[in-house]
């Protein structure tokens, strides 16, 4: 059997593209240097990959900053405001992505979102009236021609015309079917210039199949391929599928002219079944996506190959499921895991060794084969890996433990009672500047540069210094600052038994945004009390209330590689139980307000609607129950969520049974505001009053004008004021005015 890679990690090994592009940004360096870069992260990407002796290698699979910006930049998708800064091609590409702010002019980037179920983000592309959808770029022939001169003959893979279409926004009175066929006919000449340049396979990535599609979907993805089919230029068309499985589209799509398609077997629940129902064309190949591009864990060849020889097909590739963009480099940059951990992932490069032994052993009769039998033993058990206390406190989980009593409005009877707050109560949602001192600190200690004391007593000074300041400037609710944390889920992961880290296994969120998920290794729990010495510390330097700070047991989940042995739900709440005890131990010290961050609960809904409760919804909002639901009336539980786009999730947000929920809602036109009136929302809510993400001072006009909006539709005994997220990104003097700002805004409105 041959081998395939839908797209590679594109990041560099060493992060260097990262490096290179930010000191592009600044001005240390020029273009040239930074293509040089690029060209040396694709040519040892592609090299790695043929010395692998993987048959078809993707070119296109790179990308400056995100692969559909690639695509909308290639057809001169540009939006006019871009075209008047009169920079040069990359230039452009980049104000496009990060916004530019120069002697050019000013303008904000396009909007970024969450690529399908992963934690990668893409530009959404904005089509207006005047965009002329022209095919003025060269990418994909550039980078085809540049592989073929490192000696690899590759296919090339783009963004599918049907996912870009539905991804993209519409921001005039154009729809789809205006500029599809306009699309359709460029796509056509890039093909067209392919082949000139000998490329004899194209591969169209239509991740959008997997979602569910209206009869007008399936419509507008066979009148946007009928061109494309029917004029190929010699080149075989391979459309690409992952991310899950095409039921609603196989027919159509099996139908359609395509020389190969490839389908998805890990997330694809029905593809196996898909073919064994409707059969699969003998002229086409299949592409075969049986090893894991987003999860780290070592193939289990036994499935894999069951799998391959199960499907009827002619002619079957092995693939990877998804681009291996969704994962690290390279396991030879781990130094400090011991082997008995590390023989069971695989990274990027671990994984094209594991698709040449799935097609080798495929061929023959492989149950005696020494490769097969050692990775089954892979499978045999992990050392470190059981914790029979923590399976049986989850067995012992009973329906009581999700409810937390009495119920809301009695609650919130009681809370207002003792809390005594005032109207429109101030707070914030947790972390204060992340200053430079305070990383030197915590890294100083991590290198045993300085004693546990010396960093406590530092932090200790910060605390009281940041609660000095938040009652100067007079709000309500008091935070500690969160000063300990590098970031929200390692910090949890490091103090809780069952994670396993990582040194270099970096993967791209967006642009040069790369984040290094901690591996959820085996069963979890809590190792000592995490935070509570430092919230007894900060209520001791104050009389006003002080909000306890934890991440939920959903986000800590979701930011991590899950396991594979056991379920994503048993993963959830073997990790609830270890928060849940943190927030005994935190009411037991005295605080009485305690926020449990779900920054990520959208993150892995399903795509299919028809999914979102049984697969997800039904265990992730009882699980955050779970972490709450024993504590006393009085002790009021916040949470905070970064997104407002959860209009169509309302009812589960509210089941979650907190007190309140801080959201982002200042960059959004507070649509939300209006779904929680429709949907009776009782949790008391703070949609943040204004933007964290940019260094901006809002006036206090400007926040009496979002709450008075904001009070036309939540009632004044509900409604918290708060920024949009945490201040760790921020500047002190920045932080400084806008609370100032935001207490003065809620002092008039009280007034
Ligand atoms: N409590 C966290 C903070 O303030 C929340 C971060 C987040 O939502 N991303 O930093
Ligand atoms: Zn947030």
């Amino acid at each position: 059997m041959n081998t395939a890679v839908t797209g590679y990690p594109r990041i560099g090994k060493d992060r260097e593209l990262k490096f290179a592009s930010e000191k592009y940004f600044n001005g240390q360096i020029g273009e040239s240097e930074l293509l040089a870069t690029a060209k040396e992260i694709r040519k040892g990407n592609l090299l790695k990959q043929k010395e692998a002796g993987i048959t078809y290698i993707s070119s296109n699979d790179f990308s400056f900053y995100d692969n559909v910006l690639d695509t909308a930049f290639l057809f001169n998708i540009i939006p006019q405001r871009y075209k008047d800064l009169n920079l040069p091609d990359l230039g452009t590409y980049f104000a496009m992505a990060r916004g530019y702010q120069g002697s050019n002019g000013n303008v904000k980037a396009l909007a970024m979102k969450k690529w399908f179920n992963t934690n990668y983000h893409y530009l959404v592309p904005e089509i207006d009236d005047d965009t002329k959808i022209v095919l003025t770029g060269a990418k994909p022939i550039d980078e085809f021609v540049e592989a073929k001169a490192f000696g690899v003959d590759t296919k090339t893979a783009i963004t599918g015309p049907f996912t870009f279409l539905k991804l993209a926004r519409f921001t005039g009175s154009k729809t789809i079917s205006d500029v599809s066929s306009d699309l359709a006919a460029e796509y056509v000449k890039l093909i067209s210039l392919l082949a000139e340049k000998g490329a004899s396979l194209v591969e169209f990535d239509e991740p959008y199949l997997v979602r569910d599609l209206s009869a007008d979907d399936i419509a507008l993805f066979k009148e946007i391929y009928s061109p494309i089919l029917s004029d190929k230029h010699g080149v075989k068309i391979l459309l690409q599928t992952y991310f899950g499985d095409i039921r609603d589209i196989y027919n159509e799509v099996t139908a359609l002219d395509f020389d190969a398609i490839g389908l998805d077997f890990i997330e694809g629940v029905k593809t196996a079944e898909l073919i064994e129902k409707n059969g699969f064309p003998i002229d086409k190949i299949l592409f075969a996506g049986v090893v894991n591009g987003k999860n780290i864990w070592r193939n289990n060849y036994k499935r894999s190959i069951g799998i391959l020889k199960g499907i009827e097909a002619e002619n079957i590739v092995v693939n990877t499921s998804c681009s291996l963009l969704h994962v690290p480099y390279s396991l030879e940059s781990e130094t400090k895991l011991a082997d008995e951990y590390k023989k069971h992932f695989a990274f990027a490069e671990e994984k094209l060794t594991e698709l040449n032994e799935i097609a080798e052993l495929a061929g023959k009769d492989y149950a005696n084969d020494e490769i097969f039998k050692k990775n089954q033993a892979l499978f045999e058990g992990r050392v470190n890996c059981e914790d029979k206390a923590v399976q049986a406190r989850v067995e012992a989980i009973t329906d009581e433990d999700y409810v937390r009593l009495p119920v809301f409005e009695e609650r919130e009877k009681i809370q207002k009672q003792i809390l005594n707050l005032p109207l429109f109560p101030t707070t914030t949602i947790g972390s204060f500047p992340q200053t430079s001192d305070v990383r030197k600190n915590r890294q100083d200690y991590r290198k045993g540069n300085i004693s546990r004391e010396e960093y406590v007593e530092f932090n200790r000074k910060k605390i009281a210094e940041c609660i000095k300041l938040q009652e100067e400037i007079g709000l309500d609710v008091i935070v500690h600052g969160e000063f300990e944390r590098n970031d929200m889920v390692e910090y949890f992961g490091e103090n809780l038994n069952g994670y396993v880290f990582t040194e270099k296994a970096w993967v791209q969120s967006y642009g040069t945004r790369n984040v290094k998920p901690p591996i959820i290794w085996g069963d979890v729990s809590r190792k000592a009390p995490i935070t509570v010495e430092w919230s007894k510390f900060a209520k001791s330097c104050t009389d006003k209330p002080v909000k306890g700070m934890l991440t939920g047991p959903v986000t800590i989940l979701n930011w991590s590689f899950p396991r594979e042995d056991i379920s994503i739900r048993e993963s959830i709440l073997q990790i609830a139980l270890a928060i849940r005890d943190e927030v005994l131990d935190l009411e037991a010290n005295g605080i009485n307000i305690i926020q449990i961050d779900e920054a990520a609960l959208r993150e892995k809904l399903p795509l299919r609607k028809s999914d979102w409760y049984s697969e997800y919804l039904d265990f992730a909002i009882p699980a955050f129950r779970l972490v709450h639901s024993k504590v006393k009336p009085e002790t009021q539980i916040h949470t905070h969520m970064c997104y407002s786009e959860f209009t169509d999730i309302i009812p589960a947000i509210d089941a979650m049974d907190a007190d309140v929920i801080t959201f982002e809602a200042s960059r959004s036109d507070l649509q939300i505001l209006d779904s929680l009136k429709e949907n009776n929302f009782k949790t008391e809510v703070g949609p943040g009053v204004y933007d964290i993400h940019s260094p901006r001072v809002p006036s206090v006009e400007e926040i009496v004008a979002a709450l008075t909006k904001m009070r036309t539709k939540i009632e004044d005994t509900k409604l918290w004021v708060n920024p949009d997220c945490g201040l760790k990104t921020r500047g002190e003097e920045e932080t400084k005015k806008s609370l100032i700002n935001l207490v003065e805004a809620a002092r008039r409105i009280r007034g």
